[in-house]
């Protein structure tokens, strides 16, 4: 993805942004056509454009990547020029400043040992480092990808692709989740503290990573197991071998992955994703109840935690809010008044049901909180008595280096004010966020990242300020 600095110098979205999704397939026929369905599924970690990069059995390389989403780019056309049993894919998110279609992925490149394929996810915060000493060597980078700066690092090696391959990871801190094609082997590596997921599946007689296990489903893959923390995996026809290209750092699974990020449908290292959200509802109402009539949630993402709320609260959860999803987003409203329009037409609270209700609305993150702010005065509008906001994560208040766009502090109200200066901004009745104790609970794990929430980061920031 894009370099952090570029990144924070728009204007930041009221929802949080991932920033990208990979695959790899080897040794199945009609690759191209199982990366392209498995891109659909990971179509929510990103939609700017995405691109697939196969190689056929003459060795050749072929690609293809373009601005907008996997069914509108992959038809019959591109995919049959995608031949071969080996392949990668990319689905990329949006930033509206850096929206250039050169740091669209994969990146192909003919290094010193072969042609070969990059696609990656996460941010790598030594980047401009790198970079700056690779062009003062006299490199030439032709975009603001980390990618690019990924494939330049192995292209420049020559002591074959594995030792190529873990030389550059080595060199690289933060957050990659990346998948590499080369004429016999699909390579995959995670980076050492473990930011970003990476499955292994199998597939038929071949093999499948995917950013998320619900692309494995969706192939009828058998999940195999999660990719370590600075592992490389070596999938050729032998099967699958691996080794170390960086010792790892911990287990800092990214928190917002369980949070907002992945499907409900995808299981995180061990931990379904739906099945942490309900019982992170179930500890926010442990943490703070509240005499109320009804549990509503703001689709989708607060969801499973309603559900997990309702259930330990006894309240019945409604359909209290409705989201069409045939509207512009918001984010890209250039105006507070057009951005305004822009919530109220993605969500409709539903008169009948909260008429006369106190309500418990479960929401996955605030971020600015305009968002909240108008969901609360349209609850009220439509004849609700009382608001009381529960969000499924602790507060949101440092920004996040590891590929997620969250612009900087300054625009996060959870970086400026107390949990009750928030919750009289948005106007609720009662407002609680999860804490870090629960978050932790939920998943059953005694590691994550929270640096978003905690503002303690697991890596080196190499002069980045958090301010
Ligand atoms: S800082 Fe927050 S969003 Fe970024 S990787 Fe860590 S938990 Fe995820």
């Amino acid at each position: 993805m894009d370099n952090g600095k570029k990144r924070n110098r728009r204007l930041l979205p009221d929802v949080l942004h991932e920033e990208c999704g990979v695959v790899g397939i080897f040794g199945v026929p009609d690759a191209s056509r199982l990366a392209c369905t498995a891109l659909q599924f990971l179509q929510h970690r990103g939609q700017q454009g995405c691109g697939i990069s196969s190689v056929g059995a003459d060795g050749r390389f072929h690609i293809w990547k373009q601005a907008g989403l996997v069914k509108d780019v992959f038809g019959e056309r591109e995919l049959g020029e995608l031949p071969g049993t080996a392949c990668i894919g990319h689905v990329r998110y949006p930033t509206s400043d850096l929206g250039g279609l050169e740091n669209l992925q994969p990146f192909m490149m003919a290094g010193q040992a072969g042609t070969f394929a990059v696609a990656h996810n996460g941010n790598i915060v030594n980047a401009e480092r790198v970079r700056a000493r690779m062009e003062g060597q006299g490199g030439l980078l032709y975009s603001t990808s980390d990618s690019e700066l990924f494939a330049q690092l192995i292209g420049s090696g020559n002591r074959g692709w594995e030792q190529d391959i873990t030389t550059a990871a080595n060199r690289l801190d933060g957050a990659f989740s990346t998948v590499i094609l080369t004429e016999d082997a699909l390579y995959a590596c995670r980076d050492r503290y473990g930011f970003r997921p990476l499955s292994l599946g199998r597939l038929g007689d071949g093999w499948v990573v995917a950013s998320e296990t619900c692309a494995l489903d969706a192939l009828g893959a058998v999940f195999v197991r999660d990719l370590e923390p600075g592992e490389l995996a070596v999938i050729d026809r032998n099967g699958v071998r691996s080794s170390r290209h960086s010792h790892p750092a911990g287990r800092c699974m990214c928190a917002m992955e369980y949070i907002y990020f992945a499907r409900p449908d995808s299981v995180i290292e061990g931990c379904g994703v739906h099945a942490f959200r309900r019982k992170s509802g179930a500890l926010l109402y442990a943490e703070q109840p509240v005499d109320a009539d009804l549990v509503i949630c703001v689709p989708d993402s607060g969801m499973s935690a309603a559900i997990g709320y309702a259930e330990a609260s006894g309240l019945p959860l409604e359909l209290g809010l409705l989201k069409n999803a045939y509207v512009a987003r918001t984010f890209i409203q250039p105006t507070q008044s057009m951005r305004d329009i822009g919530v109220r037409m993605k969500l409709s609270p539903v008169g009948s049901i909260v008429r006369g209700k106190r309500l418990v609305v479960i929401d996955d993150s605030i971020v600015r909180g305009t968002t909240s702010r108008k969901i609360v005065r349209m609850l009220r509008d439509a004849g609700a008595t009382q608001v009381h906001m529960r969000i499924a994560s602790p507060k949101y208040a440092w920004p996040c280096f590891y590929g997620i766009d969250t612009g900087t502090r300054d625009q996060l109200i959870g970086a400026r004010c107390t949990e009750k200066e928030i919750c009289t901004y948005i106007g609720a009745d009662s407002l609680h966020f999860l804490s870090e104790a629960a978050l932790l609970e939920a998943s059953g794990r005694d590691e994550l990242c929270t640096a978003c929430f905690s503002g303690r980061y697991p890596t080196d920031l190499y002069g980045r300020e958090t301010d």
